[in-house]
């Protein structure tokens, strides 16, 4: 996971019918509020049209290079993703095999500031309706409450520095400092799951390759030369936002490509 910076221009469906369908979703909660936080209640439909507006997806793209904001996977060449809720819309759980916890996030549903571009497997296998909180009994249930006082533990790559929660040992994510955000961040996500930590080995040796050669003594070889200076341009740009799983390479480069 790595910082996303989020434009301030807000998409203009978002801005519009979002803003409509935002006030239609709060005026219906206010009529039946009670029946809504009892659960018997619930909102008939969210408009994937409007929050998972082509417009919207692109912008998205755009600002996450293409890659799953949680897994940091660039996944475009052979699915779709999906448009994310960080908080999710329908319905909340605070771990793991709880009951739905009703309502979800609705007036959010539109907010640019919750949408993230999401690879499926993060989105609809692991993270799906679950938004643990430091502070549970703070959980905002409505647009009248304030989401500011709420202390999430997922961390939210628009606002928190992920780097500060999660890093690697090689392939392996771990929590920084053994925060408690960073590990409810790799479980929930599932950012330790064996399929994306297998493909992450693969790439991890590659750019260890890459380090290596660049660090290689200097010597009068031309070909050596050569083959540093490709190195260097291949390693140079595992580092940067666009690159998937930079934030395993930096953790790499700065360990030096040593377990530490
Ligand atoms: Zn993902």
């Amino acid at each position: 996971m790595i910082k996303v910076n989020k434009s301030a221009d807000v998409p203009i469906v978002l801005a519009r019918q979002g803003a409509t369908e935002r006030a239609r979703l709060c005026s219906e909660f206010e009529r039946h509020a009670a029946d809504f936080l009892s659960g018997a209640r619930d909102f008939a439909e969210f408009k994937s049209s409007v929050y998972g507006h082509k417009s919207v997806k692109e912008q998205l793209i755009a600002e996450q290079h293409g890659k799953c904001f949680l897994c940091e996977s660039s996944f475009r060449h052979v699915a779709h993703g999906d448009v994310e809720h960080f908080r999710p819309k329908g319905g909340f759980q605070q771990a793991d095999g709880d009951a739905l916890g009703k309502p979800g996030y609705f007036w959010l549903a539109y907010d640019w500031h919750n949408l993230f571009l999401s690879c499926q497997i993060c989105n609809q296998t692991f993270k799906r309706n679950l938004f643990p909180l430091y502070n549970p009994q703070a959980r905002a249930r409505s647009h009248a409450a304030d989401t500011n006082a709420e202390r999430p533990l997922i961390v939210n790559p628009a606002i928190d520095d992920p780097q500060k929660y999660i890093s690697f040992r090689a392939e392996m994510p771990y929590a920084v400092r053994n925060s408690r955000r960073g590990k409810a961040t790799i479980e929930a996500a599932g950012i330790n799951r064996g399929a994306l930590v297998g493909r992450r080995r693969d790439y991890y040796q590659l750019i260890k390759l890459a380090y290596r050669t660049v660090h290689l003594p200097p010597t009068a070889d031309l070909m050596v030369e050569e083959n540093r200076a490709f190195a260097r341009t291949i390693l140079d740009q595992s580092v940067l936002a666009t690159a998937e799983y930079a934030s395993m390479i930096r953790a790499a480069v700065k360990a030096r490509f040593r377990i530490v």
